[in-house]
């Protein structure tokens, strides 16, 4: 018996295409504002090695996708740890059409709401 196409399925695939796409847009852009001058280093380096330095680089573009890669990233770990999709701050399930929207993200509606009155963002 086949087995249907589950929500989760669908949204897992989508995190790790995020999460795909990303890493690559980093190491295109790392050797872009050469930061690293070849690929051959490149290549030896570490995912989040390549992090710290996009971070420590100040270069707007950088800091964006390093910010985007460890929210991805953090989604992938409650993947891991069969949490995905539970909201970090409620535990609550977080709206799939939210999910479907941006799978990395970590917060349910209501608690979005919450933390932007409070913060104002
Ligand atoms: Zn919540």
């Amino acid at each position: 018996m086949a087995t249907p196409e589950r929500i989760d399925d669908v949204l897992q695939h989508n995190l790790e295409a995020q999460y795909e796409t990303l890493a690559a847009s980093l190491r295109h852009e790392v050797i872009s504002n050469a930061l690293i001058s070849n690929l051959t280093a490149m290549k030896k380096l570490e995912l989040n090695e390549l992090i710290k330095m996009a971070k420590s680089s100040y270069i707007p573009t950088l800091l964006d996708l390093a910010a985007k890669i460890e929210k991805v990233d953090a989604a992938v770990c409650t993947l891991t740890l069969g949490m995905y999709g539970l909201c970090a701050d409620c535990e609550e399930e977080i709206e799939a059409d939210d999910l479907l929207k941006d799978p990395a993200q970590p917060r349910c509606r209501a608690c979005r709401e919450h933390s932007r009155y409070h913060h104002d963002d």
